[in-house]
This record gives structure tokens, C-alpha cells and sequence, in this order.
């Protein structure tokens, strides 16, 4: 234990500030990318504590890399800090925001006049456009050897997965016409995305375990005694892996387009520009975490398990070896996204998690830097993972 106990005092130092920091950020929630007030609270605090600040990063307003520390190994620590509309802080970001904030501060004290550098990188907008997808087509993360993040939960998994995700507008274009004298002159593009919705559902039987469809209907017409000569329907589309994925949205839109044959209608496909990919937990990163959070003193016991979505995470981890291990907050079963998660996020017991989620990624950090035989060991699995996917 005596080895990190430079991490362990760091943030046992720190405490009260970092969890003072946490409920600023509870009391203040913020949706995705207009996180300007958790954005000055992490970085002016962290440039009180020596870190060098770089706001904007990936071109984004409320996005920022601080860093630390000389050339050498470079360990990221990745801060989401938005807010969900209504429900506020439902999905823990402050309690993600702080943890990589606190890892970040007791790494770089552990490092201190050494080779090895720390960064945290705040990372806006997870819940809705990716703000990580944004900055890793920048290539704010190219620079980083390898990257983590803790989420929240009432479970516990150190290597998760997630889903590949695509999001899809379907507009359907037919004609106007009066819906009793001439119907026969009309073109119904409400009829249009409802097939599209039957042709989906027909679809359901025959696609791989994992594979999610869930779509919502945006525009409906206007009025009960006209034709629909415009509907929509936005769609999420998820899978496994990004190449069973494409086979799938093929299908889909084949779906849509079978749809506006039948009724006789123009469609208009759009594609979203934040495409999430499946997470590449990095195993040997993932099971250095695991011993290191015993070592930090976490104890929660949770026989829950989580179900499985899309995480802006997956994308970093195409390009640097990544964990992004989710810890549960308490043994009762209390899901995110709901205002009960939210009022748990601000508690003693959910600080403490925060808190030993820091140490844990921060003593990750410094086993890693401090061993250039593991980190060929993470390099290699993410080499393989990769080639793996490519496959
Ligand atoms: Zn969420
Ligand atoms: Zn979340």
C-alpha cells in the first residue's frame, strides 16, 4: 500500500475541495455543450493546482485538456459533465467529472520529477451528439497512450461493452390532397413511416442477439382532413460491432424505401454525423484497474448487472487503448436516468465511490507509467482488438 500512498494522500488531501466541486456541479446541471459553469469550476481549480489549461480542444465551446508533467507516457482521464433536460445530474457526470479530476491531481504528485505525463480532458455533450466523437476525428486524443473514465451505476463491471450506434432521419415527401372529396389525388407520407415502422418490426425475427431498433415519430401531418404530404421518423440503430451494424442499417433503410414504393412517396434519408462505435475494453488496462480499486478501498457489493447501450467512449477506444469501467453506487437497484439516480449522486456514499474511483484510476496510472513491460502489454491488446475488428 505504502507505494501509492503519494496518490492516496493527494486526494485525502483534497477531499472536502473535490467533493465541494462534485455538488457545485449537482446543484448546477448543465445539458450537452453548454457546460460553461462545470467547465470553469474544473479548470480554474485545476490551474490553482499547476495543470496547464487548453480550452476548446476538438473546436468544441465547453470542452478542455489540462495536463501535467514532463515528456514520457501519457495517461488521459476523461470528465463528462453534462446534465440530462429535467432530470439533471440522472446519469452521475459530476461524480465522473471529479473522479478524473481527483485522478488527475494525485497522479501528477505521484509522477512529480519524473518522466510521464497526465491529462484531463473534459469532454462535453455525452447524452446526446458525442462531444468524444468530435475530438477524436480532431485528434485530440492521438497523443494519448492510454485513457480511462468510471461511470456510475447500481452495478458493477470493470470490461464492458457497448453497442455500435447510428442515427437516422427518415423524411417521407408525398402529396397534399383533401382526405374525403379526392383522396385518390394524395400521397400519404404518414402511411409511408408507418410502414417503414411494419417493415422494421417484420425484420426483428432475423437480426444477430444485441441488435436494437427504436425509432419515434417526429412529423405526422398537420391536419385530420389533409393527406400527410410530409411525415418523419428519427431512428437509432444499434449493434454489436460496426460491420454487422452496416448490414443492418442497409436493411432499414431498404425498409424505408420499400415503404415509400408502396405508397407512392419521395424518401429523404439522413444520417447523423456522431456515429458511436462498440467499446474496446482494454483488458490488461481493465484488470490493472481491478486490482488497483481493491488497493484503493472500494467495498460496494452489488449482484445487480447493467444492460447494454452506445458510448461516446467506444470511439476513443479505436484509437487509444481505453477502459471505461462502470462502479456500483450502492447494493440497491436505483437505475440511471431517473430523478431518484439524480438525488442519489449527491450523497456521502456516492462521493465515496467518486473518490475511490480517482484513486484507483490514478494508482492504474502510475503502475503503468512506472512499467514499460505493461504498457507493451496494453499496446498489444489494442493492436489485436483492432485487427480484430478489421477482420
Ligand atoms: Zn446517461
Ligand atoms: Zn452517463
Amino acid at each position: 500500500m505504502a507505494k501509492y500512498e503519494k496518490v492516496l494522500n493527494a486526494i485525502e488531501k483534497e477531499k472536502e475541495s473535490l467533493i465541494a466541486l462534485a455538488r457545485e456541479i449537482h446543484s448546477n446541471p448543465e445539458t450537452g455543450r453548454n457546460e460553461f459553469i462545470a467547465v470553469d469550476l474544473i479548470t480554474n481549480y485545476l490551474d490553482r493546482n499547476g495543470f496547464k489549461i487548453f480550452r476548446g480542444v476538438g473546436g468544441l465551446k465547453t470542452s478542455f485538456m489540462a495536463s501535467k508533467g514532463e515528456e514520457g507516457y501519457h495517461v488521459g482521464f476523461c470528465a463528462e459533465y453534462d446534465a440530462l433536460p429535467e432530470i439533471g445530474h440522472g446519469c452521475g457526470h459530476n461524480l465522473i467529472a471529479i473522479a478524473s479530476v481527483a485522478a488527475g491531481i494525485a497522479l501528477a504528485s505521484a509522477i512529480e520529477g519524473q518522466q510521464g505525463r497526465v491529462s484531463i480532458i473534459g469532454t462535453p455533450d455525452e447524452e446526446e451528439h458525442g462531444g468524444k466523437v468530435d475530438m477524436v476525428r480532431l485528434g485530440v486524443f492521438d497523443d494519448i497512450d492510454a485513457a480511462m473514465m468510471f461511470h456510475p451505476d447500481c452495478a458493477t463491471r470493470i470490461h464492458i461493452e457497448s453497442l455500435a450506434c447510428r442515427d437516422y432521419k427518415f423524411i417521407f415527401h408525398g402529396k397534399n390532397a383533401h382526405a374525403s372529396s379526392e383522396p385518390w389525388e394524395g400521397r400519404n407520407a404518414l402511411d409511408a413511416v408507418i410502414q417503414t415502422f411494419n417493415n422494421i418490426n417484420a425484420l426483428r425475427q432475423h437480426l444477430k442477439d444485441n441488435t436494437r431498433i427504436h425509432g419515434i415519430i417526429t412529423e405526422g401531418g398537420v391536419a385530420v382532413n389533409v393527406i400527410p404530404d410530409r411525415a418523419a421518423a428519427d431512428f437509432l440503430i444499434r449493434a454489436s460491432n460496426s460491420s454487422y451494424l452496416k448490414e443492418v442499417v442497409e436493411k432499414v433503410i431498404n425498409c424505408a424505401r420499400s415503404a415509400a414504393i408502396a405508397t407512392g412517396t419521395d424518401l429523404e434519408v439522413i444520417e447523423s454525423d456522431y456515429p458511436y462505435e462498440a467499446m474496446n475494453s482494454n483488458k490488461v488496462l481493465g484488470d490493472s484497474f481491478s486490482v488497483s480499486l481493491d488497493e484503493a478501498g472500494y467495498n460496494v457489493e452489488s449482484t445487480h448487472d447493467v444492460g447494454i447501450g452506445s458510448i461516446d467512449m467506444g470511439n476513443v477506444s479505436r484509437v487509444t487503448p481505453s477502459i471505461y469501467p462502470v462502479l456500483a453506487l450502492t447494493g440497491d437497484w436505483i437505475p440511471r436516468h431517473t430523478f431518484e439516480f439524480a438525488s442519489l449522486c449527491n450523497t456521502e456514499q456516492a462521493y465515496e465511490v467518486m473518490l475511490a474511483a480517482g484513486k484507483a484510476m490514478a494508482i492504474t496510472g502510475q503502475k503503468v507509467i512506472n512499467d514499460p513491460e505493461l504498457q507493451g502489454q496494453i499496446k498489444k491488446e489494442f493492436d489485436n482488438q483492432n485487427s480484430l475488428q478489421k477482420n
